[in-house]
């Protein structure tokens, strides 16, 4: 008998905050685009005699990011120091969280693809600072410290996830959720969601947890889904081969898709922790804590179920509609101008909004198309002033423009012809210019009669009823 494995993974995540300072300094938080060793300070490159001072917009952020995954915000909390030698670690120890962190517990419940829930339960959540960065340079090793002092939350989850897209979709999941609350830009190309996996298999069915290996440093969320795959099928074939699994540190090549087995990992009495002198510790009154959370705006899931419920949307629009709070808003402003069926709404901004907005590279608040705009050219389209085509082609004139779609409709002359008199003047005079045509329509290539509209609408810049035109022409053609 063949036995079936399951993965069992858990997930370290290292979330960079947005904001504007570091987070026990003054110095510019984002480095982007600057040269290396240029926002950085005697603090925060831990020169002696200088005394760090606690950001407050990064404790803020912390915990709008605890209330949005459900864990219990500690009224009282304090620094560690974190004892390890390392050259992008100019103090020597990295100001962590340890014992006392400042959030506690929490959970996320997230759909899969199939429409069925996964809840991965939060282990540990605090609030820390980075580490600079080296690289090396033609056999030189060089140190930015830009990064050192930019302020992090470090979550750990439960070993909750079984499979590799399980742990693709909850990154996924989370990233929407940090962007929607606004703490953190969550590119993970530049590093402000960092990505490590712990990964063990057990014999489905079964509860036990076998020694795990972890991969370092999966930097993209479709690095996660290959990664854990080749592991996880990497552990399988050990197993089965009677290889015990060692406690490796692995790193993920994505070129070439191979995992390198790195230095061993430090157990945790390594960093030495000790309680970080020059910090009082962290208090969070009811007071301070109501205030901030009364800012948490209604979650990505949360809003998304709401858009099914109370509109009737269906899931895949209501999920396309909600992967961004802007787009989101957007969808709610435009269908209370429109006064109408949501899901026409919905279609428009998926099949044409979404268009635009993709080709331009910007958000929905960026967009010269207001709801209001997008409302007034749906309700156009509806009453029978313009045709679809003549809609579609609106919409760019508007986003390129700023102008009111009505006032280009009118500036244009892009109503539709549906003046019966006018068709029928357009149509006599068609049939006098084409004899052959109408003979061989009469000898019964009644096929025709698409190409005579195609001449219609071509006369009429593609403004005419095509309802109305096919129909007067049926009459004159039959005669
Ligand atoms: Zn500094």
């Amino acid at each position: 008998m063949t036995i079936e494995y399951e993965a069992v993974i858990g997930l370290e995540t290292h979330i960079q905050l947005n904001t504007l300072t570091k987070i026990f300094c003054s110095c510019k938080a984002d480095s982007w685009n600057d040269p290396p060793n240029t926002n950085i300070c005697p603090v925060c490159t831990g020169l002696p005699g200088v005394l760090p001072v606690l950001n407050k917009a990064a404790v803020e952020k912390a915990m709008l990011l605890a209330a949005a995954m459900n864990a219990e915000i500690q009224p009282i909390s304090y620094f560690d120091r974190k004892n390890y030698f390392y050259p992008d670690l100019p103090k020597g120890y990295q100001i962590s969280q340890y014992n006392l962190p400042i959030a506690r517990g929490g959970y996320l419940v997230f759909p899969m693809p199939d429409g069925t829930e996964r809840k991965v339960t939060i282990h540990k959540m605090h609030l820390e600072e980075d580490a600079g960065k080296t690289k090396n340079d033609f056999g030189r090793r060089l140190i930015d410290f830009n990064r050192c002092g930019v302020p992090l939350v470090e979550m750990v989850t439960g070993p909750d996830l079984h499979s590799a897209d399980e742990a693709a979709q909850y990154i996924l999941r989370l990233r929407q959720l940090l962007r929607w609350i606004g703490v953190s830009e969550a590119d993970m190309e530049k590093g402000h969601l960092r990505c490590d996996a712990n990964v063990s298999i057990r014999p489905k069915g079964t509860s036990i947890l076998n020694p795990k290996t972890e991969i370092k440093n999966v930097n993209s969320i479709v690095a996660i889904r290959e990664s854990i795959q080749t592991e996880v099928q990497r552990q399988i074939r050990e197993v089965q081969a009677g290889h015990p699994i060692e406690s490796w540190t692995l790193e993920w090549d994505e070129e070439s898709g191979i995992l390198r087995k790195m230095r061993s990992k430090e157990t945790e009495a390594d960093y030495r922790y000790f309680r970080e002198p020059d910090l009082l510790s962290l208090e969070i009154d009811e007071q301070w804590k109501n205030e901030v959370l009364s800012t948490l705006p209604e979650l990505p899931l949360q809003r998304r179920a709401r858009f099914v419920a109370q509109y009737g949307l269906p899931v895949y629009d209501a999920d396309i509609l909600t992967t961004e709070r802007s787009l989101s808003e957007y969808y709610e402003a435009a269908l209370s101008a429109y006064q109408g069926d949501p899901k026409r709404v919905s279609n428009w901004i998926i099949n044409d909004l979404l268009r635009i907005l993709n080709d331009l590279a910007i958000s929905a608040v960026e967009l010269k198309i207001t709801p209001t705009y997008l409302a007034q050219i749906i309700r156009m389209v509806d009453d029978g002033t313009i045709n679809n085509t003549t809609a579609k082609a609106l919409l760019d004139k508007v986003q390129s423009s700023g102008k009111e779609p009505a006032a280009i409709v009118s500036e244009e002359g892009l109503a539709k012809v549906s003046d019966a008199e006018a068709l029928e003047r357009l149509i006599a005079q068609l049939i006098t210019d084409n004899p052959e045509q109408v003979a061989n329509y009469r000898k019964g290539k009644t096929g025709l009669l698409g190409w005579f509209v195609g001449q219609v609408m071509k006369q009429t810049q593609g403004k005419a009823d095509a309802q109305l035109a096919r129909s007067i022409l049926e009459k004159y053609l039959a005669e």
